[in-house]
């Protein structure tokens, strides 16, 4: 073992610097600093080198982490680099935005007592010095193909499988419906937790590696999918979902009620330096008003700390369990809590009160119950424990669900789950209309970008084979 490794022993868990509450709840800018040289090398270095890195084995992208995590603790910075791109189209942005605590640093063996290494720190400042350095480089195949793939959707995973796709040489067209690509990159997740120049500049290299955007571009309405058929060899839908849970109860429809994605949408659009009405009107703007965000998912987390930053009077978060059962990362409540968020557990809304416009929250408290058959303990509510929480604005943050995808390109062919999801082949990623693929949120339901990421390089690999296998029968058939 070098002696550079295993200095978990002696070196303590060090994140980069976190801005301070007061400091960071008053501007969008990322919350932690760069890492320095110095320490991105010395937290490397606690990396043990175990036999078995469960690290790796719960990364869904399998990236080879203590192998950059090593050649960092050496200063082999551009080696680090090439290994860590290999396996993952957009490392820094898994490194500032994957759940980290449930996935590799949740894994990590050093033993107890001594805390995991901070992959996703080192993960971040590894690409972002590849970045600085000139070392990240537009897309050179080798030779290019003469088949074409079309792509709806530029999020994650979409963007993954252009890039997979290209790097094979394949003519590829991606089409969205907004004006900027990134998905959820660019307009749901906020400014704080990942910076937008971050998500542009990959934009950048993808034009320069050759291909195509077409954006502002609704596939069903502005172009239909029998048009996008027509045009490529092979197909991906990568649109990912967008239906969100609403809420009902009296007082459902009163002004001031809002769900949480047209909320971080505007905000974004806002950091961005886009004018947006809603906005100016005062609709989707918390400042000076005092908000409660209903959820308890990463969404919810985001709308809370987005209130913070534009000068809300109070930020309340509504949830039905309590602290331990919570589906978002703890990292980010305990972020939200640091910024003065205030968590009301166990409770639940009844009814949103107000005349034309909400004023309130009527909630109720919850008890938990005996766990149900996936083993998650139910919720009741108790009897006359109702309160009010004061509201300007109420933001409903309860999760998405896919939308009508049939409905939306007019291709009935396509088989859905019960859920709503794309039906594919596990294997082949192919949906049932033959030569069409599907990968990230609309086929796992809302889920994480890493998981998208891997979703579309599996895809690519997979409309590759097909495009093989057709260009193979082509040519026996002539
Ligand atoms: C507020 C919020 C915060 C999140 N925070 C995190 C986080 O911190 N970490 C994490 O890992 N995950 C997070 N997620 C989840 C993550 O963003 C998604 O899992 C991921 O973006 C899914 O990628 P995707 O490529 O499948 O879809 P998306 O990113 O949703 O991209 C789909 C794209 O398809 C386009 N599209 C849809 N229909 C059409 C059509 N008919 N025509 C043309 N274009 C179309 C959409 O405009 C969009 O650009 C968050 C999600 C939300 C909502
Ligand atoms: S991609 Fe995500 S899970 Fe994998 S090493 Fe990076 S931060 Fe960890």
């Amino acid at each position: 073992m070098p002696e550079r490794m295993l200095k978990f022993v002696h070196l303590a868990q060090r994140l980069p610097e976190r801005r301070g509450a007061a400091e960071r709840g008053h501007d969008f800018d990322e919350i932690y600093r760069d890492f320095a040289t110095t320490e991105a090398a010395a937290q490397s270095s606690r990396c043990s080198q175990c036999g078995v890195p469960f690290c790796a084995v719960h990364c869904p992208l399998g990236n080879n982490i203590p192998d950059w995590l090593k050649l960092t603790a050496e200063g082999r910075l551009e080696e680090a680099y090439e290994v860590s791109s290999a396996t993952n189209n957009f490392p820094e942005i898994c490194g500032r935005i994957c759940p980290q605590d449930r996935l590799c640093e949740g894994n990590c063996v050093i033993e107890k007592g001594f805390e995991s290494v901070t992959i996703g720190a080192v993960e971040r400042y590894i690409t972002d010095t590849a970045f600085a350095r000139g070392w990240v480089k537009p897309i050179r195949p080798v030779r290019e193909q003469g088949a074409s793939v079309g792509i709806i959707g530029a999020g994650p995973g979409g963007l993954a499988a252009a890039e997979q796709l290209r790097r094979r040489g394949y003519q590829v067209t991606v089409y969205d419906r907004h004006d900027r690509v990134g998905g959820l990159l660019i307009y749901g997740i906020p400014n704080f937790k990942l910076e937008k120049p971050i998500v542009l500049r990959r934009w950048e290299l993808m034009v320069e590696s050759g291909i195509g955007f077409e954006l502002n571009c609704r596939i069903g309405e502005d172009l239909t999918f029998a048009d996008l058929r027509a045009r490529h060899d092979a197909m991906l839908i990568a649109t990912g979902v967008y239906q969100a849970r609403d809420i009902g109860g009296p007082g459902a429809g009163l002004a001031g009620i809002v769900p949480a994605l047209d909320y971080l949408f505007a905000s974004n659009r806002m950091g961005l330096g886009d004018r947006v009405p809603d906005f100016d009107s005062g609709l989707l703007d918390a400042g000076g008003k005092h908000v409660v965000v209903i959820g308890g998912g990463d969404t919810a987390m985001d709308c809370v700390r987005t209130a913070v930053r534009q000068g809300a009077a109070s930020v309340k978060c509504l949830y039905r369990r309590d602290r331990a059962n919570m589906p978002g990362s703890m990292r980010e409540v305990k972020n939200a809590e640091e910024e003065g968020v205030e968590f009301v557990w166990l409770a639940a809304p009844e009814a949103f009160l107000g005349d034309d416009t909400v004023t309130g929250v009527r909630a109720v408290r919850m008890h938990l119950g005996l766990p149900d058959a996936s083993g998650r303990q139910s919720v009741e509510p108790i009897e006359g424990s109702h309160f009010t929480v004061k509201a300007d604005l109420a933001i409903k943050a309860l999760g998405f669900d896919p939308e009508d995808v049939q409905g939306m390109f007019g291709e009935p062919g396509l088989e859905v789950t019960r859920w709503g999801t794309l039906k594919v082949n596990h294997r082949t990623f192919e949906t049932s209309v033959p030569g069409v693929f599907a990968a990230g949120d609309i086929v796992r339901g809302a889920s994480l970008v890493v998981w998208a990421i891997r979703d579309g390089r599996d895809a690519a690999e997979q409309i590759h084979r097909h495009l093989e296998r057709q260009g193979t029968l082509a040519v026996a058939a002539e």
